[in-house]
């Protein structure tokens, strides 16, 4: 069966077979555009994590299995008295990149058009919300210019804050494999630790932490200066190109930490270079200044007209399988379906219509860290969680699990109770897993691709969209919820696309609106737009961009220190991020004892002569503590982390921070423009246990 990997943003295509003794195993579709062939080693153990060990297979109420019917008739009763007594704004859904779009379409319609809040957010508000807000500031649009093929095309990949060989492994390996065909095909990476991806780069330039926009704003007046500027382009094509310059020179690259030989390098090669791609990711995104981040990356290929053409342009890679498709549907709390505004009255107006809604939410809903805040203080008094863990992935973890223990009312489908945001719903929904649910996925390139069942249903779980439909008709919205498959939601979808696409959005993939059953279930991956005119390609490349006038903007920058800098009392910067075998909080890839082999126990990266001034040795214990949490984690003394950093996985969780669970100790400190929380930037002390 053709399917598509559960995993990262890169979403490969999956063939999903039986061996020869009966178990199933994952196999590279070489007939998807994203891996051909390829398969990392989280997508190829997929075979080893479909058991039913930890698996929840039935309605729970209070911790004792039910049937569906009084699970739901609670669940809508509880949503419906809230509402009726505090306001559509008591209530909440945290969602996840997990969901595929047709359960992310229902449950956005759900609560913005029928519940008529916003308060709907997704946990993919942690991975890739500033690259949202820096694409709609420069662009109008959240538009992903560019294609895989660009990183293959380019003579120059710039990827920075992106761990790419662990985190989104096979396009790591197409870059790879296009670096080995042509070795002029030069990459530079930019991280201030050294990984699995710097080995590949031809310079790592290892920067001071949230030194990001000073680097670029650099490079922009480098470009200036030596003439690499596209004035054609710039003319026709780009506002605000003289007051970004101008903040530019003020923001003098010092404060990178990077020596002049290392920085000239660098803007030489880019100036020289046009067919240059800067690939970035959470080590730019989650900051407090994310969002200036990517616009100072932008601002340098709008500046050069590097743009939307065959190798090259910006790139940002999604962290999870279906971050893109939830930020198409409207699943953050500040967009409407189909990349359209929710302060745009037009738009709403156009959903409403469309859905013909009783209501439609008016305002941006309340982002992740804002949600559990409202959740904290008892605004919010019933909370649908579905398919995340923020006990655990959340900043401030302790005080996100402590705030779900006190609501009113919480709600959890997941496939699994075995975890620790699970174990504090009042109703705990069995919800069908990969391999057992039908729909579609968006990856980082704009590709839709098809999931497809090839297990039968197990237990009593059933598809997300189903639960979500069935919540909605029990509300009373009977006739706007009355699907019966996922085909039909995709449908749907794709006409209020069109709709999207005549209001002058990027988003349209109306051709896709009436395929038939067969023709949904044979749909083989295609990247958007998909309309009568036109299917795939690049943005921008003509220079048409979906502000108002037109024209791309550049936007004015200064450098910000990350919002909390070390000091005598947490002298340390705790870093965090992902390993290569797990998977967040590791509910599926936990299961194959081969990932688990890879890195058995969370640990702490520490520089040598760090380590010696601590008194510190690897494989020793040591206690990691900032203003929000402690952690105990097993010293592994590396040179891989500048002197003064340490590194830490995000995945481990358990009951204390004793079991690593990092997120207890990242402040939920957020960028102002698009709430993504600074989770690579926390001060800390370390000392020895
Ligand atoms: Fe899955 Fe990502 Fe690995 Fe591809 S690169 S197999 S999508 S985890």
């Amino acid at each position: 069966m053709r399917t598509t990997c559960p995993y990262c943003g890169v979403g490969c295509g999956v063939i999903a077979a039986r061996d020869d003794a009966g178990r199933w195993t994952a196999k590279g579709d070489p007939d998807h555009p994203a891996n051909l062939g390829r398969l990392c080693s989280k997508g190829s153990a997929l075979g080893e994590t479909l058991g039913l060990d930890d698996r929840l297979l039935a309605p729970r109420v209070n911790g004792q299995e039910t049937g569906w019917d009084s699970a739901l008739s609670l669940v809508a009763q509880r949503f419906t008295d809230a509402i009726a007594a505090h306001g559509p704004d008591s209530v909440a859904f945290y969602v996840s990149g997990q969901l595929l779009t047709e359960d992310y379409y229902v449950a956005n319609k759900l609560m913005k058009g029928f519940i008529g809040s916003a308060n709907i957010d997704t946990n993919s508000r942690l991975c890739m919300a500033s690259s949202v807000a820096g694409h709609k500031r420069a662009f109008g649009s959240d538009t992903v210019p560019g294609l895989y093929t660009d990183l293959e095309e380019a003579d120059l990949v710039v990827l920075t804050g992106s761990n790419l060989a662990w985190c989104h492994p096979v396009l790591f390996q197409r870059l790879a494999a296009a670096k080995a065909a042509r070795p002029g095909l030069r990459v530079v990476t930019i991280d201030p630790r050294r990984t699995a991806t710097t080995e590949l780069g031809d310079l790592h330039l290892a920067l001071k932490p949230g030194s990001d926009v000073a680097l670029f704003n650099g490079l922009l007046a480098h470009l200036h200066e030596v003439g690499a500027i596209d004035a054609g382009f710039v003319g026709a094509h780009v506002s605000g190109f003289d007051a970004a310059l101008d903040a530019a020179r003020n923001d003098p690259p010092a404060t990178t930490g990077l020596s002049e030989a290392d920085l000239a390098a660098f803007y030489a090669l880019w100036a020289r270079t046009e067919k240059v791609v800067t690939v970035y990711s959470q080590g730019v995104n989650q900051s407090s200044s994310g969002s200036d981040k990517v616009n100072a990356i932008l601002n340098c290929h709008l500046a050069t007209g590097r743009i939307g053409k065959p190798g090259m342009g910006p790139f940002s890679v999604t962290g999870q399988p279906n971050a893109m498709g939830g930020r198409e549907v409207g699943g953050l709390a500040n967009m409407l379906a189909c990349h359209l505004d929710i302060e745009n009255a037009e738009h709403r107006a156009a959903v409403r219509d469309f859905w013909d809604a009783p209501t439609i939410a008016t305002q941006p809903g309340l982002k992740a860290v804002d949600m559990f805040r409202a959740v904290a203080d008892g605004r919010i008094k019933a909370l649908w969680i579905i398919h995340t863990n923020p006990a655990v992935s959340m900043p401030e973890a302790d005080a996100v699990r402590d705030a779900i223990a006190g609501c009113d009312f919480v709600v959890v489908s997941d496939i699994t109770a075995r975890n620790d945001t699970a174990r504090l719903a009042d109703v705990l929904l069995p919800a069908s897993a990969w391999g057992e649910k039908d729909g579609t996925v968006t990856n980082s390139e704009r590709c839709i691709s098809r999931q497809r069942a090839f297990l039968p249903a197990r237990g009593q779980a059933r598809p997300d969209w189903a639960i979500l439909a069935e919540i909605g008709r029990r509300m009373g919205f009977v006739r706007a919820f009355d699907y019966e498959t996922p085909a039909e939601i995709f449908r749907e979808y794709a006409a209020l696309s069109g709709i999207a696409g005549k209001l002058g959005r990027d988003f349209d993939i109306s051709a896709l609106s009436d395929l038939s059953d067969a023709e949904y279930e044979a749909l083989s991956p295609v990247r958007w737009p998909v309309t009568a005119a036109r299917t795939g390609g690049r943005f921008f490349g003509d220079g048409r961009f979906f502000t108002p006038d037109g024209r791309a903007r550049m936007l004015p920058l200064r450098s910000r220190a990350p919002a909390q800098v070390p000091d005598a009392e947490h002298p340390f910067v705790l870093n965090t991020g992902r390993v290569r075998d797990h998977w967040h909080t590791m509910t599926r890839t936990a299961l194959s004892p081969r990932l688990s082999a890879h890195l058995a126990e969370p640990f702490l990266e520490l520089h040598p002569e760090d380590a010696l001034a601590l008194g510190l040795k690897s494989a020793e214990l040591a206690e990691v503590t900032t203003t929000r949490g402690r952690a105990v984690l097993r010293v592994m003394v590396t040179d891989r982390v500048r002197k003064g950093e340490v590194f830490a996985p995000m995945h481990w969780t358990g009951e204390t921070a004793s079991h690593g669970r990092i997120d207890a100790l990242v402040p939920a400190i957020t960028d102002p423009v698009s709430g993504q929380p600074e989770s690579k930037a926390a001060p800390c002390a370390i000392a020895p246990l």
